[in-house]
């Protein structure tokens, strides 16, 4: 083989291990399985696939952004009215298959925010954030590991309706749920949030990360010093020492933090 074709083979090698090293971090453990690629399907013979728009999922319209847009919140809303903006949302696709919606939880002028990714099954049957498995951990690493009580700090997610099958959010998802995590932000005025994971942790700083690559690193959302760490739903994943003394050094760094004069 040729030594210019060799090189760009290890090249996509290696960018394809290190993409799969991060979805492995996020918790993915397995691919879906590969479409077929357009020669297998050709050489099929017979049963052609059914034309595009059958097999495609009905589109749900856009949100009309002028009808359901959310106020601009101003210096400081308060989080009952960032509330009843939201409403009984139907923003967006998430909306049909949730239950509950799942705002926020804790105290309205927290010094401390801890921002997931949206409600899992426990959480959207509650209508309460982090309170299945994940949320237990995290509780604990509040109360036993920081020494606070759950109710001191302020929780929430990035959306506030269960992704199906605990998907991460897309991103019109994201986006559309936004005006309302800016409220919560804005209304509660915490001196610290946490990123609880990657995708809290790229929203909030607005470019893709990788979360092992900018944990324990202080960075800032909109002027409140923002500390990103992992999701408590990969710390249960990956039990290791490593994880678990990263995610409390980030914990406790916040909390020195919020107790800074
Ligand atoms: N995971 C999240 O990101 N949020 C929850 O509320 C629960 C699990």
């Amino acid at each position: 083989m040729d030594r210019a074709l060799s090189g760009e083979l290890r090249r996509v090698v290696a960018a394809a291990r290190g993409w799969l090293e991060e979805l492995h971090e996020e918790g993915l453990e397995s691919l879906p399985e590969a479409a077929p690629s357009p020669r297998a399907v050709a050489a099929k013979p017979a049963a052609l696939p059914p034309p595009a728009a059958s097999v495609r999922e009905p589109q749900r319209a856009l949100p009309d952004a002028g009808r359901d847009a959310p106020p601009a919140w101003g210096d400081a809303p308060t989080l009952e009215a960032v509330r009843e903006a939201l409403g009984e949302c139907t923003r967006c696709g998430l909306s049909a298959t949730r239950n509950r919606i799942v705002f926020g939880d804790g105290k309205a002028d927290a010094d401390l925010m801890f921002v997931g990714e949206g409600p899992g099954a426990e959480e959207d049957r509650r209508g309460l954030p982090f309170v299945g498995r994940a949320g237990e951990l995290l509780t604990s690493m509040i109360e036993k590991g920081m020494g606070i009580s759950r109710s001191e700090v302020y929780i929430c997610n990035i959306v506030k309706c269960r992704p199906p099958e605990n998907r991460t959010p897309h991103p019109e998802e994201a986006a559309t749920c936004r005006p309302f995590l800016d409220g919560q932000i804005a209304a509660v005025r915490p001196r610290v949030i946490v990123a609880l994971g990657r995708p809290a942790a790229s929203l909030l700083l607005g470019r893709d990360v990788s979360i092992s690559k900018v944990r324990g690193i202080w960075h800032e959302y909109r002027g409140i010093p923002l500390m990103p760490t992992y999701h408590p739903a990969y710390v249960l994943r990956q039990y290791t020492p490593e994880v678990r003394r990263a995610v409390w050094s980030d914990l406790k760094a916040a909390l020195a933090r919020t107790r800074e004069g």
